[in-house]
């Protein structure tokens, strides 16, 4: 940051007591300290876009930013301004767009990283578990691949597993020293104490996205008796502190109508979840269900419900397989985001479960620059579709080719799946998902172009 910057910056955190204390007069002027930050078009539409939103007080995304300003911690939202805003989006993105214009491979916007194989619970069909247990990254590795990413311009880096908060110390010593990063971790939230999430408040930059897959019921039938209850204490712990939390949600053939209702989504933001992620189960391992893959109508139902919460209520909702029409397909593969498992594995995507590099014997650099990582660069996006956008559930014969290319190996040592039976696993669901993908985006296209006209 130049000194320009810096002085920048310092002003727009002190603006923040003042946003805080009155937000109908400050919100505009946080926006004009915000600004000057701003080097890509597409950041400075987005400021625009924020003015437009700001100047509606029915509009939901006013609403969630004032719920926010009540609900959270002081420091939290300085951090999320600060880190978030500030730091991983307008500040770290175009140094990530100058390092991979000079090195010619992708640069991420953010890292998940596992700092465990180890869960506490033994969810049926959980993604991650065939990933043998008892594997670690240790706190110097973690830190190291923070710090290797921050110099390419990466501020946002996220947790998952195995159980994260069984290295909840780890978590919160890595957030004090990188404190100009922001941290999101995937969780049960069984591990949530009273002690824990007020040193999430303090701390500011740690978010935790909680797993729920709905109402009690629905929720402890992959989850296991009494977690429902469990995540619900651990929702109110953080809430009364100020801690920040969305949810996160697994949609099955089993739950989908349930968490994408308005009910669902209601409780969701009744109990102080800021945003909510939405994943769709996927057949991997030789434990996999294949049968709870979602039906088109169901991936449709949720499509839809999104776009419509997301128009209408006070939550931030990302879903992770049908909001590729935001980001042109496919975010894998270091395009915006990454995995390294706890074994050390960079993997394409958390649900990729192949590699040709191992973050212990290469820097994150060379794994970007590695054959799996260029594969994934050439051929994105996967599909003219992006409602089509994933090289394993959508397009399964890109990722056998790009594995096979790239001779990339399983990374879940205890059943080293071949990429040929996990991909076969998805060919019914691609196949039936298509012709439905297919006439919802050329109906949406057709509606843009009348609109345009
Ligand atoms: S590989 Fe599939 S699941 Fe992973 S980011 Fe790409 S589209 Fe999403």
């Amino acid at each position: 940051m130049s000194v320009k910057q810096s002085l920048q910056a310092a002003a727009l955190r002190e603006s923040l007591r003042y946003v805080r204390r009155n937000p109908e007069e400050n919100f505009a002027r946080l926006l004009g300290l915000i600004r000057p930050f701003a080097r890509l078009p597409w950041h400075r539409e987005i400021i625009r876009q924020a003015g437009e939103m700001w100047a509606d007080p029915q509009n939901n995304w006013r609403r969630l930013t004032e719920r926010a300003l009540r609900q959270l911690a002081p420091k939290v939202s300085e951090k999320i301004v600060m880190n978030f805003f500030l730091n991983a989006a307008l500040i770290g993105v175009p140094i990530a767009r100058a390092v991979e214009e000079e090195h010619g491979c992708n640069v991420p916007w953010a890292i998940l990283m596992d700092p465990t194989s180890n869960c506490n619970l033994r969810c049926e069909g959980c993604w991650a578990g065939e990933y043998a247990k008892g594997a670690h990254l240790s706190l110097e590795e973690l830190d190291g691949i923070i710090q290797q990413g921050k110099e390419l311009g990466v501020y946002f880096y996220l947790y998952s597993g195995g159980e994260p908060l069984l290295r909840a110390a780890d978590i919160i010593q890595l957030a004090e020293k990188h404190n100009d990063a922001v941290f999101c971790s995937f969780t049960n939230a069984t591990l949530v104490t009273p002690e824990l999430a007020a040193q999430l408040a303090e701390v500011g930059n740690v978010a935790l996205a909680i797993s729920v897959e709905g109402f009690a019921e629905a929720n402890d039938f992959r989850r296991g008796i009494g977690v429902y209850e469990k995540t619900a204490r651990a929702m109110d712990l953080l809430r009364e502190v100020g801690a920040p939390f969305g949810f996160s949600t697994c949609y099955h053939a089993g739950n989908t109508e349930e968490v994408a209702s308005e009910e669902f989504v209601d409780a969701m933001i009744e109990k102080g979840c800021l945003f909510g992620w939405y994943f769709t189960y996927m057949p991997i391992g030789q434990h996999a269900r294949p049968e709870l893959l979602v039906t088109p109508e169901q991936r449709q139902l949720m499509y839809e419900r999104v776009h419509e919460f997301r128009a209408t209520k006070d939550i931030f909702l990302i879903d992770f397989w049908n909001d590729g029409e935001y980001c042109n397909g496919c975010i894998a593969g270091g395009r915006h985001y990454l995995h390294i498992n706890a074994n050390g594995d960079v993997e394409p995507c958390a649900f990729i479960h192949y590699a040709d590099t191992n973050i212990r014997e290469a820097t994150l650099l060379e794994a970007l620059k590695a054959p799996l990582f260029m594969q994934y660069r050439e051929r994105q996006p996967f599909n003219a579709n992006p409602l089509r956008p994933c090289p394993l559930l959508d397009n399964p014969d890109e990722l056998v080719e790009m594995v096979n290319r790239a001779q990339a190996y399983s990374t879940q040592r205890r059943d080293n799946e071949p990429v040929e039976v996990v991909a076969d696993k998805c060919r019914e669901a691609a196949a039936r998902w298509a012709p439905v993908a297919d006439s919802i985006w050329q109906q949406k296209t057709a509606q843009q172009v009348k609109e345009a006209i």
